[in-house]
């Protein structure tokens, strides 16, 4: 064994090192496209050995790559090198106990989004996230990507859902920000500075979440919607019948819909006719008196008399509602099956997304004629998971990805957007952030980078590499 190890294990026990040779379950990432041999996965059980590892690493100048439930689409949390640690926070995840009153809860970075949903079943409070890789996810890794999910519209993103945090800075110093409130101005807003951060700045270890009342109510319908325009009419609609009560609007494609039945035999469409897009509408409210399912009903007629809808379905029941849900959730996991695939993650104003997908089509047909496009996401924030595969045939198509990711993100800028909404930057954008980042804006994320991390250790080559 050779020092290195030595000494951090040492300082974790058995439990806590996982050499090199044992780490395969480490190395890749969710899409199979980054990673490299560590020289082995740190398993700390708490904030103290998590601040061990960094000051071990610190004095012998070992990268660190924090990683959680591993499901990033970036490629952010494995080695972009070989010779660094991984630093898996899986073993710290201790859920405290709810605090009813307050209505916030304590959860060490380990802890899966899942595992908090069913802790907090019966008790009348939820924690308002929820995204496909549910299952998997963990608290650090939502905080570092600033996830979003299907119910940010309404509750907003992982910044807005904490109100205290507690980081492991890259000397392994502690940052204890673990404040119960939402009115805090004692300080810079150092919580949100971690939010996004990718791990390049420091090692979330515990947070405290901000909690919603469980709806007493909950509807969610399935409808079949003839075209883009039709999409964002049925949107200002619903905002404007539905308005708070609105807590999901997700929209998918024929295209998506098509690969993900043909490669996830499981799934069920539950309607009689195909459209070129869908849309799923969830409403909900901590009152029973609010009568939710006839004003979706209504808009539903509407829709159908407008000519914006060709059919649709209100679940009648939670497993239909899954059904449902299946059917958008499994879009990316039906487009990984499928096999090769560029990624862009776009936002732009909510009202503005048809006329992205037309300008984003004719821009990406100009650069690959018949190229396969498969667009689902967030309409209530403009969110489109904008999602490229390769005509049959074609031999190129992964050459291409800098011109379809430039392209993408121009038009995503000039139509006030962004090119990186919820997934991050990592190693895969890293290119066109540094094309399109204003200098101040570099200068800026520079400066931060190199007074919190200034040899460069916490996470080298994501988010902030210039
Ligand atoms: P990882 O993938 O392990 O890491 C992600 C980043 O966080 C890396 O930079 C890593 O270094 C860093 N990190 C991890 N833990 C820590 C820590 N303790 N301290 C500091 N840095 C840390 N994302 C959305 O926003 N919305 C969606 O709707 C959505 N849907 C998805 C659906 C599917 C099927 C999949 C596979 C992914 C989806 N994602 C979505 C992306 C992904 O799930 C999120 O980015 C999630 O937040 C990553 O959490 P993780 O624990 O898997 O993090």
């Amino acid at each position: 064994m050779d020092s290195f190890s030595k000494k951090i294990r040492e300082l974790l026990g058995a439990k806590g090192w996982i050499d090199a040779e044992n780490s395969k379950p480490w190395q890749r990432d969710w899409l199979d496209q980054y990673g490299e041999v560590p020289l082995g996965v740190a398993r700390p059980e708490s904030t103290s050995e998590v601040s061990d590892v960094l000051h071990l690493c610190n004095d012998e100048g070992i990268p660190v790559v924090p990683q959680g439930g591993n499901t990033g689409l970036v490629g952010a949390g494995v080695l972009g090198k070989p010779g660094g640690v991984i630093l898996s926070l899986s073993r710290m995840n201790t859920i405290s106990s709810t605090d009813l009153l307050d209505g916030s809860i304590l959860v060490e970075a380990g802890v899966i989004l899942e595992q908090l949903h069913q802790h907090l079943e019966g008790t009348g409070l939820m924690f308002p996230m929820h995204l496909g890789s549910e299952g998997s996810a963990q608290f650090g890794g939502l905080i570092a990507t600033n996830a979003g999910g299907s119910h940010a519209f309404r509750y907003g993103m992982m910044q807005d859902l904490i109100l205290g945090l507690e980081v492991v800075l890259a000397d392994g110093s502690i940052w204890n920000g673990l404040r119960a409130v939402q009115k805090d101005n004692s300080s810079y807003q150092l919580r949100r500075l971690f939010c996004g951060s990718e791990g390049t700045l420091g090692i979330v270890t515990k947070a405290i979440l901000k909690l919603s009342p469980e709806p007493k109510q909950q509807h969610t319908a399935l409808l079949a919607v003839k075209n883009s325009s039709g999409l964002i009419k049925l949107a200002t609609k619903l905002r404007s019948d539905g308005g708070d009560f609105l807590t999901a609007m997700e929209f998918f494609s024929d295209v998506g819909l098509d690969i993900a039945l043909k490669n996830i035999p499981e799934l069920v469409f539950p309607l009689q006719t195909r459209t070129p897009f869908y849309l799923l509408i969830e409403a909900g409210s901590g009152s029973i008196k609010v009568p939710l399912d006839s004003i979706l009903a209504e808009v539903i007629e509407w829709g159908m008399n407008e000519n914006i809808i060709a059919d649709g379905a209100i679940a009648m029941s939670d497993s239909q509602r899954l059904v449902f849900w299946r059917l958008r959730e499994e879009q990316p996991e039906g487009q990984r099956r499928l096999g090769m695939q560029l990624k862009h993650d776009i936002s732009v104003p909510p009202g503005h997304l048809d006329e992205f997908l037309d300008r984003a089509n004719d821009e990406c047909n100009q650069i690959l004629k018949g190229v396969i496009i498969n667009t689902f996401g967030h309409l209530g924030d403009g969110n489109v998971h904008y999602n490229l595969s390769p005509p049959k045939g074609e031999q190129d198509f992964l050459n291409l990805d800098s011109k379809f990711a430039l392209k993408l993100a121009q038009l995503a800028n000039v139509m006030g957007g962004s090119f990186a909404a919820e997934h991050g930057i990592g190693r895969t954008k890293i290119a066109v952030a540094n094309a399109l980042r204003e200098p101040a804006e570099k200068d800026l994320m520079l400066r931060i980078k190199n007074s919190l991390d200034k040899n460069g250790q916490l996470n080298p080559g994501v988010l902030v590499h210039f």
